[in-house]
């Protein structure tokens, strides 16, 4: 992927290595993505029929925020978030031997949706490289011309919001991201190192990093991606998520702003403390006063 190995060098990026906990397949991923909470058994059953999403997410928080969201590509997106994107074109995964037209379906929107300027986020789920590895593993020959047909598709999404970045005063922010990895033989679902690690890059003109430090990208959770895009946002953090916004990725702004973004996650995360771990209100207060000579009555 040489445009994509381009900007990770280049400096204007950020890039981490995000681990997915088991079970390593779509629903639950998309649900850790959105969210930044971790998935019950609950989810594992749920995945044959993948109900609308209950929690909060970034999706729900964008949509309340009045922002207009486009989706193309894996129809899970649709189920989970049934009335949130303002567009969309749902791909069904059901015919794993098909590589070419479940992507074509995602890039044909791409020439027209990248010239207009009626959104604020856009999604795009491809599904070919994933059904590559289950036709024929991760050492495939098709792998290659995949990975090439993704990295034209980054260069154009890019090279459109740095032309659109002229006009507007706002820094656009890119993500590039897999929802799981795959093992040796192309599966996935388990919790092998090679299903768990997930690239995750960050591309954008706000960030000020030095070329040439991001060789040994950080292991990060894929859980952090949530609160991350929410701050990147000027959303809320998803009131269950458990994930750390990603530090390194303001590290370039004052530091004020790097203070009210540990505030607004912290503030977020002992909320959710509070809710979850009964013992955690206790240990916050001071303990009563004794009374030296009283013995303890309860009520
Ligand atoms: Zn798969």
């Amino acid at each position: 992927m040489p445009y994509t190995t381009y900007l990770v060098e280049k400096g204007a990026s950020h890039s981490f290595v995000a681990e997915a906990k088991p079970p390593t397949v779509t629903m639950p991923r998309i649900k850790a993505l959105m969210t930044g909470s971790l998935p019950g058994f609950v989810d594992v059953v749920r995945n044959l029929n993948s109900p609308a999403l209950l929690e909060d997410s970034v999706i729900r928080q964008a949509k309340t925020a009045g922002k207009r969201i486009i989706f193309y590509g894996d129809e899970t997106w649709v189920k989970l978030f049934p009335k949130h994107f303002a567009e969309y074109d749902g791909t069904t995964s059901f015919f794993v031997s098909d590589y070419t037209e479940v992507d074509n379906n995602v890039t044909r929107h791409l020439d027209k949706v990248l010239k207009r300027g009626d959104w604020d986020m856009l999604i795009l789920h491809y599904l070919g490289l994933d059904h590559i590895g289950h036709i024929s593993g991760p050492n495939s020959p098709l792998i290659g011309h995949k990975l090439s047909e993704m990295d034209s598709v980054l260069m154009k999404i890019h090279t459109s919001l740095q032309s659109k970045e002229r006009e507007t005063p706002l820094p656009n922010l890119l993500v590039l991201c897999g929802d799981h990895g795959m093992s040796e033989t192309g599966s996935h679902g388990a919790s092998s190192v090679e299903e768990v690690n997930t690239p995750l890059i960050l591309i954008s003109s706000a960030f000020e990093r030095k070329p040439g430090d991001n060789r040994h990208p950080k292991h990060v959770q894929q859980t952090d991606v949530a609160a991350t895009l929410a701050i990147a946002l000027g959303l809320p953090i998803p009131k269950d998520s458990v994930g750390s916004f990603l530090f390194p990725v303001v590290e370039g702004r004052p530091m004020r702003e790097q203070l009210r973004f540990l505030h607004l996650n912290t503030v977020q995360l002992s909320k959710l403390l509070q809710e979850n771990v009964p013992s955690y209100e206790k240990g916050s207060h001071p303990a009563p006063a004794q009374h030296p000579t009283g013995t303890a009555q309860k009520g």
